[in-house]
């Protein structure tokens, strides 16, 4: 069991449905967010192309929060979930620094936070708030070694792109190009 993200950058239309679904969803706290929109544009005028994109944490297999956490609190579950046991967080703030991606923040109560893959809608066979908000359906979930899962067909026959693959830590987001 591998979970994954597909996120069709070529239907997101940059709405933040998915920010809003995810703070109700997780109360995350006002000001703090665990997921987020990027909006880049490439090319020079007049020949310009933008790309909005949902991100949030990666999931990655190979995760530098994970190894450098001190209290194991940081870590992943079977289905290669990354999660962080607050009650063992101690708020050093190591994974923070060892994040490419910038994933995570301190909550006001003082331990780590950031996306969870709805792991609790997960458990119950739903999916993720935000994948099941987006009004474009641009956000897919499941899982990627099942190869008759929604997201092995996408992943086998679209084009892709992960975030940073250079600093190898083996993200589970994939980005439909
Ligand atoms: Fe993009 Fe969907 Fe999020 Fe809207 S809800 S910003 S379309 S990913
Ligand atoms: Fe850890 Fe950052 Fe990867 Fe999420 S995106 S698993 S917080 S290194
Ligand atoms: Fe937020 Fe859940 Fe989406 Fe992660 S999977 S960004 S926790 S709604």
């Amino acid at each position: 069991m591998r979970y994954a993200m597909a996120i069709d950058a070529k239907k997101c239309v940059g709405c933040s449905d998915c920010v809003v679904a995810c703070q109700i969803e997780n109360n995350v706290p006002i000001g703090y967010c665990r997921d987020w929109i990027v909006e880049v544009t490439t090319g020079t005028y007049p020949n310009l192309s933008m790309e909005l994109r949902s991100e949030r944490c990666n999931h990655c297999t190979n995760a530098p929060c994970v190894r450098c956490c001190p209290t194991t609190a940081s870590h992943i579950t079977d289905g290669g979930i990354v999660l962080v046991d607050e009650n063992n967080c101690i708020g050093c703030k190591a994974c923070i620094a060892a994040c490419p991606y910038d994933a995570r923040f301190v909550h006001p109560e003082g331990h780590i936070d950031k996306c969870t893959f709805c792991n609790h809608r997960v458990e119950k066979g739903q999916y993720p708030a935000c994948a099941a908000v987006c009004p474009t359906k641009c956000i897919y979930f499941g899982d990627t070694d099942d190869p008759n899962s929604e997201i092995s067909k996408l992943i086998k026959t679209r084009k892709w792109k992960t975030l940073i693959p250079e600093a190898g830590t083996e993200p589970n987001i994939y980005y439909l190009i």
